[in-house]
């Protein structure tokens, strides 16, 4: 398949990781939309298949679409797949989304220790993996410009009241880690961003609230848009900064949570619009 020459990630070659679901899906679907090649990765070949197929059905005139197994937490795996791109003609922008999340509510006291070193296995050394295999990427394939882009999350900003130690400790990591890398390789032309959502109707968060409509409810009404985010409105986020529109934009923690760091909103919500 030829690579597009329309969009505002013509001809970008991305690797996206925990691409079979999520943000990692919907990032997948608008990158193909916006003419990226993308490599996605997963660590479930069944659940790749599912999100090419939709891929496929949502962008038919997609260029190079694929799938590849990639434990993140394996340097291995990142390795592999960062440099199959080599092939396409050398990668241009990561996604180091894969990430997860204990389902339970855990403090300095409860935290397992082996959910700690799980953690950040996979949010914290798999974001490192997939930067370090970008550099050399970049760098082996004479790349000017590149753009890597880290999901933390807000907890790493503004922490969590349901306590989720090992999870907000890791996405704090997260954003330290990407700040250095964004300055120490900002004059070979790579960018390096955080991305920090808010919590967002994906999976993830379901495995968090389950089917508990009140203990939702009691989380959505401090939202100042009185709802969760979806994660297409991250995806949205990221293209931008994958994209050449964002080429000044480098080191930031990228908030996309709909005003929620910002004020604490009472259960009656922000004052509603005034009668026109
Ligand atoms: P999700 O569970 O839908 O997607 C995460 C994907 O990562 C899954 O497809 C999963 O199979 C994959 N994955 C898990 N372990 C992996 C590993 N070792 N190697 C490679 N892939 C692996 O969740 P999501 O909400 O789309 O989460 C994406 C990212 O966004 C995560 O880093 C998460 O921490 C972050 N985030 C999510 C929310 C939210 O509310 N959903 C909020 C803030 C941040």
């Amino acid at each position: 398949m030829a690579s597009s020459t329309r969009g505002r990630l013509a001809g970008k070659n991305a690797v996206i990781t925990g691409a079979a679901g999520g943000i990692g899906l919907e990032t997948s679907i608008l990158f193909a939309k916006e003419g990226a090649n993308v490599l996605m990765t997963d660590i479930s070949q069944e659940a790749l298949d599912r999100a090419l197929t939709k891929v496929k059905q949502l962008v038919p005139d997609a260029g190079r679409i694929e799938t590849r197994i990639c434990d993140v937490s394996k340097e291995a795996d990142v390795q592999a797949a960062v440099e199959s791109l080599d092939a396409w003609g050398g990668l241009d922008v990561i996604f180091n989304n894969a990430g997860i999340m204990h389902a339970r509510d855990d403090d300095a006291l409860s935290t397992p220790e082996e959910i700690w070193d799980l953690t950040h296995n996979i949010n914290v050394k798999g974001v490192w993996f997939g930067c370090k295999h970008a550099v050399l990427a970049l760098r082996r394939n004479g790349k000017k410009r590149g753009s890597i882009i880290n999901t933390a999350s807000v907890v790493a900003l503004v922490g969590s009241a349901t306590p989720q130690l090992a999870y907000t400790a890791s996405k704090g990591a997260v954003l330290a880690l990407t700040r250095e890398l964004a300055i120490v390789h900002a004059r070979e032309g790579f960018r390096f961003n955080s991305l920090c959502p808010a919590p967002l109707n994906t999976p993830l968060l379901q495995d968090w609230l389950g089917d508990d409509a009140a203990k939702r409810h009691r989380r959505e009404v401090h939202f100042p848009t009185g709802r969760f985010g979806e994660a297409v409105e991250q995806a949205q986020a990221v293209v931008f900064l994958a994209s050449d529109e964002s080429s000044f934009v480098n080191g930031t923690d990228f908030v996309v949570d709909g005003g929620m760091t910002k004020a604490y909103v009472t259960p009656e919500g922000p004052a509603a619009p005034p009668p026109v």
